[in-house]
């Protein structure tokens, strides 16, 4: 069965469904159809210029996200990966700072796993498996999460949600034609 991709790329935002989506696995990750997909993904992280992007936030529901991964001093190896998963997870925490592209302007402190072990089709280089830490664990957690429908709030506790309820409507409000 050949993949299907959409022909646009619409960027979504908190109060679109397809965020609470779990995606579906890819199933020929070196197609034709594969490769331009994560082009056009490509440039749309371009555009809106973060560490990372999920399928389903420009709207499709395959397991394909782009992670930037350190080169140098910088974040700038923008790698896609194919039906990735997270197999282990380190009990050490750590509390980062951050965002999602499809909240736009909303900063939280979310703790997540120090370390993860991931496996994925690297696009362009293969299957994988490796480990990651720190910021490339926490980018690498943020979108695998966004894959199984699971957005960054969703790690607060419950009283922080409910105090960042109007925040959010407001986000959902200004970016969705509701
Ligand atoms: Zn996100």
């Amino acid at each position: 069965m050949p993949d299907e991709f959409p022909a646009e790329l619409k960027f979504c935002y908190w109060g679109n469904p397809i965020l609470r989506k779990m995606a579906i696995a890819v199933e020929n990750p070196e197609s034709e159809e594969t490769n331009d997909f994560i082009q056009r993904m490509r440039e749309k992280l371009k555009e809106h210029d973060g560490l990372g992007l999920a399928a389903n936030q420009v709207g499709c529901d395959r397991r394909v996200c782009l992670v930037a991964f350190p080169k140098e001093d910088d974040y700038s190896e923008i790698k896609a990966l194919i039906n990735p998963e997270i197999i282990e997870s380190s009990d050490e925490k750590a509390i980062y700072e951050e965002g999602c592209l499809s909240f736009p302007a909303l900063w939280l402190k979310i703790e997540r796993p120090y370390k993860v072990k991931v496996r994925a089709f690297i696009h362009g280089e293969g299957e994988a498996e490796f480990e990651a830490e720190g910021t490339l664990a926490e980018v690498l957690s943020h979108e695998i999460d966004h894959l199984n429908g699971v957005v960054f709030i969703d790690h607060l506790p419950q009283i922080r949600r409910v105090l960042l309820s109007k925040e959010l409507k407001r986000i959902a409000m200004e970016h969705n034609d509701l």
